[in-house]
């Protein structure tokens, strides 16, 4: 099918996710063909460095050939399986057994959705039949980041605290609630690691003690915050936010996924600060997005005790079709081999250059602030470094930082008009990360000597 007619259908047809549907009806798609590394080529064979692994997924990057042989093969002999009554696949258990080993603590008990909003969503259900089963069912009530980013089922975009997922959806739901974010660039006077993290400890006992002592079930957060604009929160603040949640008898629940499969370095966020959840949330790098997968990661204790509250012959009534998919795990085992034969450390290495390099980037005109933790970024704009103004709408920066780096064959995600996310696939050289920064000062050039752009920038 020639584009012309592949945009025309894509038009008339085809829903996109979270995007404005008038103007993406009016814009037509941009259609991907094919990939490789860290590389991708559109269908009119334009090649783009990808700066987003995808959707901060394609962490082992494009054509990996053992992720697509492992799951050929799969497919070929056994393409579903199905976890209900009692059956289970190999990949499966296999794929279970080795992240439990990889896990936190004694994070050992898994189950596997088919991305991260329904691991989140199951998260919480979880979270709901153990305070049941514990006999504290009054424990209702679940706190989350401001800026934060937990998906799109109904109950993960309460949690959420991104206006797009609130907008005419009735949510956060009655016992959804958000604390500030730890964003120490716009924190108010003193934004020290120590003020920052202070502040975030103080405002998660003050919801708990407004809400009620015994009423909070539990307190979710991302270790670096992904879709709220790239947050990187002080080193030492989700251990003190950890011990809060202890202190305070509330979960402490690390959504990991973006951060998890080497995203920060190493294969969980949490490990940075030795720091064991109570319960995990993963997807995205779990299968490094060649197929659909998530997974939630709890603790024996949770375990068991929903175990062991729940009458035999009595179902814990939670799964679906395709949990534990057999070709998702096949390719979930392939990509953890990936990850342990050397593309974390040559992340970490890779991650060591950006950072490097994108630090430099701090002088420019348009530039407030530089966020980054290992192969994951944010560099916010402003037009006034002293006031920290943000760029004004009518400016459209998002807009011509999008086509200017489709242009320059660069791809990245602009959060509104202020805020560039980097997430580079892991297996990036040297040379790629020093060619993404190289097009990606470019495209920050060309939108500062844009004439609208330039008259609204002071200093
Ligand atoms: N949680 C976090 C922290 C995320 O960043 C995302 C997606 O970006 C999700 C949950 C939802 O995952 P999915 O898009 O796979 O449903």
């Amino acid at each position: 099918m020639t584009p012309e007619k592949l945009i025309s259908i894509d038009r008339d047809h085809l829903i996109h996710p979270v995007s404005s549907w008038r103007d993406q009806e009016e814009a037509g798609p941009r259609i991907l063909h094919s990939g490789h590394g860290a590389w991708l080529k559109d269908i009119n064979g334009k090649e783009l460095l990808d700066g987003f692994s995808g959707l901060w997924c394609v962490n082992v990057g494009y054509g990996c050939k053992s992720v697509v042989e492992a799951a050929t093969e799969q497919m070929a002999r056994l393409p579903y399986a199905t976890g209900y009554f009692g059956f289970a696949s190999e990949p499966a258990i296999t794929l279970a057994g080795r992240l439990a080993a990889r896990a936190p603590g004694n994070l050992n008990r898994i189950f596997f959705s088919q991305g991260g909003s329904d691991a989140v969503d199951s998260a919480l259900r979880f979270i709901r039949f153990y305070q049941h089963a514990r006999g504290t069912p009054e424990r209702r009530h679940v706190i989350g980041l401001a800026r934060g980013y937990h998906g799109s089922t109904y109950t993960g975009a309460g949690l959420t605290a991104l206006a797009a997922f609130h907008r005419d959806a009735d949510v956060p739901l009655s016992w959804q609630h958000h604390i500030p974010s730890p964003y120490a660039y716009r924190h108010p006077g003193d934004n020290s690691d120590a003020a920052v993290t202070a502040a975030s400890v103080a405002a998660l006992k003050a919801k708990v003690a407004e809400l009620g002592a015994d009423k909070v079930a539990a307190f979710f957060c991302e270790p670096v915050q992904g879709s709220g604009g790239v947050i990187v929160p002080p080193a030492g603040w989700m251990k003190a936010m950890r011990e809060t949640c202890r202190e305070l008898g509330i979960l402490f629940v690390a959504d990991e996924v973006i951060t998890g499969f080497g995203r920060t370095g190493p294969l969980f966020a949490c490990e940075r600060e030795n720091v064991v959840p109570d319960m995990m949330t993963v997807a995205k790098g779990l299968t490094s997005g060649y197929a659909p997968m998530g997974a939630v990661f709890m603790s024996e204790d949770i375990y068991t005790t929903i175990r062991d509250n729940t009458p035999p012959g009595v179902a814990v009534g939670h799964g679906m079709t395709y949990s534990a998919h057999p070709v998702s795990a096949a390719i979930g085992l392939a990509v953890l081999d990936l990850y342990e034969q050397g593309l974390l450390a040559n992340g970490v290495k890779a991650g060591e250059h950006l950072a490097h390099r994108l630090h430099a980037l701090g002088n420019h005109a348009l530039v407030g602030d530089v966020r980054i933790s290992g192969m994951l970024a944010g560099i916010e704009l402003v037009t006034d470094k002293m006031t920290k103004h943000k760029p004004d709408a009518k400016l459209k920066i998002a807009s011509k930082l999008s086509s200017i780096g489709y242009e320059k064959g660069v791809l990245f995600r602009a959060f509104g008009d202020d805020i560039i996310g980097l997430a580079p696939p892991l297996c990036c050289t040297i040379e790629e990360v020093d060619l993404l920064c190289d097009r990606l000062t470019d495209v920050l050039d060309t939108v500062r000597d844009d004439a609208e752009v330039r008259a609204a920038l002071k200093g």
